[in-house]
């Protein structure tokens, strides 16, 4: 009986598992995603604890308990500092991996050195190198977001630095494969493992810059998934073997999708050393910038027909996303066709901005993917820059020599007129100028953007009598 509720309570949660991936697709579905996922958790809990038998709920208890103390302020983190969450939930599970692995090593070899075949050998070398790089990892990954004074953001760098990594991952690789062949002679090589395997994860993320931690937070979320993954064949559990693989894969498509919206390779994220300070172009000539006011600008916006808003890191700062809501039920009841432009790296986080005009109720329908947005961008009146810089830089397009050269942009300087709000006129995330704000058809609206969208509602209000 107990292995019949053990197998349905598995097979349930694996279920689940797949099907809130397949819900987090939609944020229509998003949120019954989130709730499939941690009632699979549960599920996989209670079969685990069924499974297993003998109980220790003291310490059981304990877990749950430090499980929730430390969870739950993890949850009150703000949206913008979600990357820096998610790495510092890698960095957990990272470390938990690593540390059931050695403790099932030691456990084993003081068993007798039957229990160490080379099957488990290969799962648990697998499981504490992946384990403990992901750990570390994920740990400065979160540093570095964070902006931790003793982290470094820029990439730092040194002669033979990708040969000297390579070197040491391969040290510890030979390592662990002596350690498969002979897990009870070469015993003393399992903490060298462990202590090259943390190196590792520090020395891979040293010389990677913090515009591309995003991309690799979600990389380091594949070598988690493998690590569990590892984990579920150490501990005989084959529904973590199915969710590890499910983490791992998901993990390595996001990167991938990231990758592409900003035109990199895997290789030259990681090994690339990008977010380096450019070097200024010397001798240009000094570009101005028209600002314009909130009370021009609403006049203007007062006559489009056809209005495109780009919304940017800049709005999640600013918090702005309701004024936004306001903003654009004013411009709807003006009769003008108001739609979002959507850029897949916007903000900070994948589906950033999806998330926050989600928060403000504006419909789903309303939000254009890039390259649809695009298509139109000639006929649109007037394009309102919310807080975007680097996914509006027409240098994308065409100055080879720019570090975001390539990436795919929402072509803004296409429209008929820019309208674009920022605070100052320093750079965004790349740490490069704009060529955007000194169009002949831009104006800038210099402020916070929630202040700025606040003062554009409150004039196209004021006005709303006259038509
Ligand atoms: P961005 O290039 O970082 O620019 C954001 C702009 O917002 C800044 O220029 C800033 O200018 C302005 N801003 C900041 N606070 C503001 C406030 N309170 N009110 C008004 N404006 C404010 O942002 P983006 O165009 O969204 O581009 C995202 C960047 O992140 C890209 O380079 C992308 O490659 C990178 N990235 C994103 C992801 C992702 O998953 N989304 C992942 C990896 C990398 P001021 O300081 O002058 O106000």
């Amino acid at each position: 009986m107990r292995q019949l509720l053990v197998e349905a309570s598995s097979l349930a949660a694996a279920v689940l598992f797949i099907l809130s991936l397949h819900w987090m697709n939609h944020p229509r579905t998003a949120r019954r995603g989130v709730l499939g996922g941690v009632s699979a958790m549960a599920l996989a809990v209670v079969a685990a604890l069924l499974a297993s038998g003998i109980v220790n709920w003291g310490w059981i208890g304990l877990a749950i308990a430090l499980g929730f103390a430390v969870g739950i302020p993890l949850s009150w983190v703000p949206l913008t500092a979600v990357p820096q969450r998610t790495a510092l939930s890698h960095a957990f599970g990272g470390l938990a991996a690593g540390l059931v692995g050695t403790a099932k090593y030691y456990l084993w070899l003081t068993e007798g050195p039957e229990n160490l075949t080379a099957f488990r050998m290969v799962a648990v070398v697998a499981e504490i190198l992946l384990g403990y790089l992901t750990f570390t990892g994920s740990l400065m990954a979160a540093g570095k977001l964070q902006e931790v004074r003793w982290i470094p953001q820029r990439p730092v760098t040194y002669p033979l630095q990708n040969a000297s990594n390579l070197g040491l991952l391969t040290i510890a690789l030979i390592c662990g494969v002596l350690l498969i062949f002979r897990p009870v002679e070469l015993a003393v090589l399992f903490p060298v493992v462990i202590a090259l395997a943390l190196a590792f994860g520090v020395l891979l993320i040293i010389p990677i810059g913090g515009a591309d931690m995003p991309t690799v937070i979600s990389l380091l979320n594949a070598y988690a998934g493998l690590s569990a993954v590892a984990m579920g064949f150490v501990l005989d559990n084959k529904l973590l073997v199915t969710a590890g693989a499910l983490d791992g894969s998901s993990g390595l498509i996001l990167s991938i999708i990231m990758c592409r919206a900003m035109n990199r390779s895997f290789s030259n994220v990681l090994f690339g050393a990008f977010g380096q300070l450019q070097a200024k172009a010397a001798g240009g000539e000094a570009k101005v910038a028209k600002a314009e006011t909130a009370e021009g600008a609403a006049q203007v916006l007062e006559t489009a027909s056809r209005v495109v808003i780009v919304p940017g890191y800049g709005m999640a700062v600013a918090q702005a996303q309701h004024r936004v809501r306001e903003l654009f039920d004013q411009l709807r009841k003006r009769g003008a066709d108001v739609k979002f432009a959507i850029h897949p790296v916007a903000g900070r986080m994948p589906g950033h901005m999806n998330v926050l005009l989600a928060e403000a109720d504006i419909p789903y329908d309303r939000l254009v993917e890039m390259e649809d947005i695009n298509l139109e961008m000639p006929q649109v009146d007037v394009v309102l820059v919310i807080g975007a810089n680097d996914v509006v830089n027409p240098a994308a397009r065409h100055d080879k020599g720019s570090p975001i050269y390539g990436m795919p942009i929402i072509d803004a300087d296409k429209a008929r007129m820019c309208l674009a709000i920022k605070r100052t006129m320093n750079p965004g995330f790349a740490g490069i100028e704009n060529e955007l704000y000194f169009s002949e058809h831009t104006y800038m609206l210099f402020g916070d953007a929630k202040a700025v969208v606040g003062e554009l509602v409150k004039q196209l209000s004021g006005t709303s009598g006259m038509h």
